[in-house]
């Protein structure tokens, strides 16, 4: 360790002005007030773009280091690399960085309106999961689109710009290859899943015309009725809970695995408020010091899938050990993801549903299971918004029906369907704002979560991981949590199961 002391230091710097910045973060989130966010921010770039850290860095690059101090070298490298490029990279950073905080404002702030009434993110999902006229789900469905305007008046396109001159000017093939490269996946990875896709959505659109019969008398389903097939088909996610006492549920959950998170710093802001942003989040304020969760609860079942998911998240944060701030730096979105979704999955599992559902608990397993399958069948149904995500990149972005084009063409060419109306929800989607080329963490965080209950259900020679909690824990614990950072999403995955990435868990 001793070697690498300086670096240490810087790593330390940073963390102590990240934690600053992601406060007044969550300041923004939760109140929509903004404190100074960017003046935080700018704090932390100064750190970056101090010549004498980078050359700190480079010494240590070039110096005869034992591998793991190498790994911190090089996570710290990769991070100070492009400020040091050129001022102009820096300007441009600086210019993302605002636009995009001046944009997530636009989309915190917006209220969509339905027959002239103004209605929250989280009442449109609630019509989609239970309204039976197919008409005013549609039209909830696409109230959503109604930020994509404001957003794209607000400057989307300028920033799609400004981000594809920055990846020019770094060097990079484009801003997906730049992005990509960053969190140290292979920029080729994506070009063979159009095909891998192809072979799986015949036997996807079989299951989901038969649902689609069964619940709503037509076999195309659309995707307003997605959420409604869902809820039909487990009427008990939408029923009523009392989430007054929830905190006593998510915490006697994790005591299964043999985690106690009342001993963390965490923090639940739960309920919706105006100018609160509408969905779920994590902020990890500071590894293993503190962690908080916003999310948006109206006493419903499912809503605890959110708050297993970003416990798992905070849960995760504090696994990890807060001296190895270099190391820590440089664990994969798409573990953290498919960590957090672990957790979220049991939502559907009799090991969680059993303190809710009374004497139909049967009933309740039953409709689960139909869920699994039909979910699954589903899945390959995020995959447009990951390709449109990037193709933003690639493509020439001048109007908002460019837009819209590239995305009906992404939709048709994924899925072999055809549009659905004139303008699809985009916008509401705020990664494509904030924190582009990143959707496909979620969905490879699923495959991930996919692939660690298979290994562990092999290894302990089990079908029931609820019977081996504590043995999952220390599972999780050993292949999955110490070992990130160390080791990049690519080698961990080949690490725990012995072979490469592909979509091979989304066949049935
Ligand atoms: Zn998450």
């Amino acid at each position: 360790m001793s070697q690498i002391k300086k670096l240490t230091a810087i790593g330390r710097k940073l963390e102590k002005l990240s934690a600053r910045y992601s406060r007044l973060e969550w300041v923004q989130y939760t109140t929509g007030y903004d404190l100074g966010s960017q003046k935080a921010y700018q704090k932390m770039v100064k750190v970056f773009k101090d010549k004498k850290n980078y050359q700190a860095i480079l010494d240590h690059k070039a110096m005869d280091l034992e591998p793991l101090d190498k790994r911190r070298a090089e996570i710290l490298y990769k991070a100070f690399k492009p400020y040091h490029l050129s001022d102009e990279l820096n300007k441009l950073e600086l210019e993302i960085q605002k636009l995009a905080t001046e944009l997530s404002q636009v989309l915190n702030n917006h209220r969509s309106s339905l027959d002239g009434r103004e209605i929250r993110s989280t009442e449109i999902a609630q019509i989609l999961r239970s309204e039976p006229d197919r008409e005013n789900r549609k039209k909830a469905y696409l109230a959503r689109a109604q930020v994509n305007q404001p957003l794209f008046e607000a400057g989307f396109a300028e920033l799609i710009g400004l981000r594809k001159e920055y990846a020019r000017l770094y060097g990079a093939k484009n801003f997906v290859a730049y992005q990509l490269e960053q969190q140290e996946l292979d920029v080729n990875m994506f070009d063979s899943w159009p095909e891998q896709i192809a072979k799986l959505l015949p036997a996807m659109k079989k299951i989901k015309a038969e649902f689609g019969e069964k619940f709503i008398g037509d076999s195309a389903v659309k995707p307003w009725d997605d959420a409604y097939i869902s809820a039909q088909l487990a009427p008990e996610l939408n029923r009523r809970v009392d989430m007054s006492t929830c905190n006593e549920v998510v915490r006697d959950f994790f005591l299964n695995f043999g985690w106690d998170i009342t001993k963390y710093n965490i923090t639940y802001d739960i309920f919706p408020r105006r100018n609160k942003s509408e969905w779920g989040y994590n902020f990890s304020i500071q590894t293993a010091v503190d962690s908080r969760i916003l999310a948006n609860v109206e006493n419903r079942y499912h809503e605890y899938g959110v708050l297993l998911h970003e416990t798992g998240h905070a849960l995760h944060s504090f696994l990890l050990k807060p001296r190895e701030v270099l190391l820590n730096m440089g664990g994969s979105g798409i573990i953290s993801e498919g960590f957090a979704n672990l957790f979220q999955d049991f939502l559907y599992e009799e090991s969680f549903f059993k303190q809710f559902f009374g004497d139909q608990q049967a009933q309740a397993a039953e409709n689960f299971a139909h869920l699994k399958r039909w979910e699954r069948a589903t899945r390959l149904e995020a995959v447009p918004a990951i390709m449109f995500d990037q193709a933003l990149y690639r493509e020439n972005i001048k109007t908002i029906d460019d837009v819209h084009h590239l995305y009906w063409k992404i939709y048709r060419q994924i899925l072999g369907e055809e549009p659905y109306s004139g303008e699809p929800p985009w916008g509401f989607r705020i990664h494509h704002t904030t924190h582009p080329i990143y959707l496909h963490n979620y969905f490879m965080g699923d495959l991930t979560c996919d692939m660690l209950r298979e290994v562990f259900k092999k290894r302990h020679k089990t079908n029931d991981i609820m019977a081996q909690a504590k043995k999952f824990g220390k599972f999780l614990l050993d292949e999955v949590i110490k070992p990130s950072g160390t080791y990049t999403y690519p080698e961990l995955y080949q690490r725990v199961s012995g072979e490469e990435f592909s979509l091979k868990y989304l066949a049935e």
